[in-house]
């Protein structure tokens, strides 16, 4: 199965649906670090959601969704661009308790950043973190900064990662079908987690909505891809200051530095670095390459 992203909209109800499905960007994430269950479990459920929550997105740019707390899973960042990109991370530490979100994350909050790639303007919302999982906890920050009715099932295995959202549009008008969201909403909520990670997006569609008017829109191919690049972590290296960056160097004889989310390595020895700081640019003019 391809890794996609399905969208659908009951066409007798102002209702839409999201399917996503990970496979091959769920292993680029489980390649590159070795995470314990419980973190795999809950990132998986990230990236899913990341993707879901942004279908709808009408700029070209990024969404982050970032949870942190103060138990032993610290941060977790996922990022999904509107090219259907994504890549996440995870801080833990590393004896976990089993539990669910609230036992692992501890208090904490849930932020969502969006980021449209041209103009300045970014937009931020902060909720605390309510809810014993993840949908939940999404459900509800969806219900608080958005007043849309939404709901999320997730699903997560050593293979795949999966999910599904409805959600109410904002109409002027409702229809006469006043009964829609709560149809559609038990219709959905039959769904198992192993249908999930192994029926197609078309088969759960038909299984679950049969009997309901769905449009079904083209699916969407979703990547893992991470931003990281070298001029990025040149200009990460500039806000150390020279003194703090030659003193690495004269300690190690290089500066050494690992991408969080891909792994990939960036190295700067002594001539890179100087040049680095001797250029004087503004953050975001582009650097040499090397
Ligand atoms: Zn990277």
């Amino acid at each position: 199965m391809k890794d996609i992203l399905q969208r659908f909209l009951f066409e007798n109800a102002d209702i839409r649906g999201d399917l996503v499905h990970l496979d091959a960007t769920w292993q680029a994430v489980l390649d590159k670090h070795d995470y314990p269950e419980p973190v795999r479990k809950l990132l998986g459920e990230m990236m899913v959601a990341s993707v879901l929550l942004s279908a709808t997105l009408k700029f070209k740019g990024r969404m982050t969704i970032q949870i942190q707390g103060d138990g032993p899973i610290s941060l977790m960042v996922v990022e999904c661009t509107s090219e259907r990109t994504l890549r996440g991370l995870a801080h833990a530490a590393e004896d976990l308790p089993d539990g669910d979100l609230g036992t692992l994350v501890g208090p904490g909050r849930l932020a969502i950043t969006l980021e449209p790639d041209d103009g300045p303007e970014r937009y931020q919302s902060i909720v605390e973190l309510t809810g014993d999982t993840l949908s939940e906890v999404l459900e509800n920050y969806l219900d608080i900064s958005e007043q849309l009715d939404t709901r999320l099932w997730l699903a997560v295995d050593n293979q795949r990662a999966a999910g599904l959202l409805i959600q109410k549009l904002p109409v002027a008008k409702p229809r006469s079908d006043t009964d829609a969201w709560n149809r559609i909403s038990k219709l959905s909520s039959t769904i198992r987690d192993e249908e999930l990670l192994n029926l197609s997006a078309l088969e759960i569609i038909h299984r679950l909505y049969h009997e309901e008017g769905v449009r079904v829109f083209e699916a969407e191919a979703v990547c893992f891809r991470c931003s990281c690049d070298r001029e990025r972590v040149g200009n990460m290296l500039r806000t150390l200051g020279l003194e703090e960056v030659r003193s690495i160097i004269r300690d190690e004889g290089s500066v050494r530095v690992a991408c969080e989310f891909c792994n990939h390595k960036y190295e700067f020895d002594v001539i890179d670095t100087e040049q680095l700081f001797a250029a004087e640019l503004p953050p975001d003019v582009p650097t040499t390459r090397h």
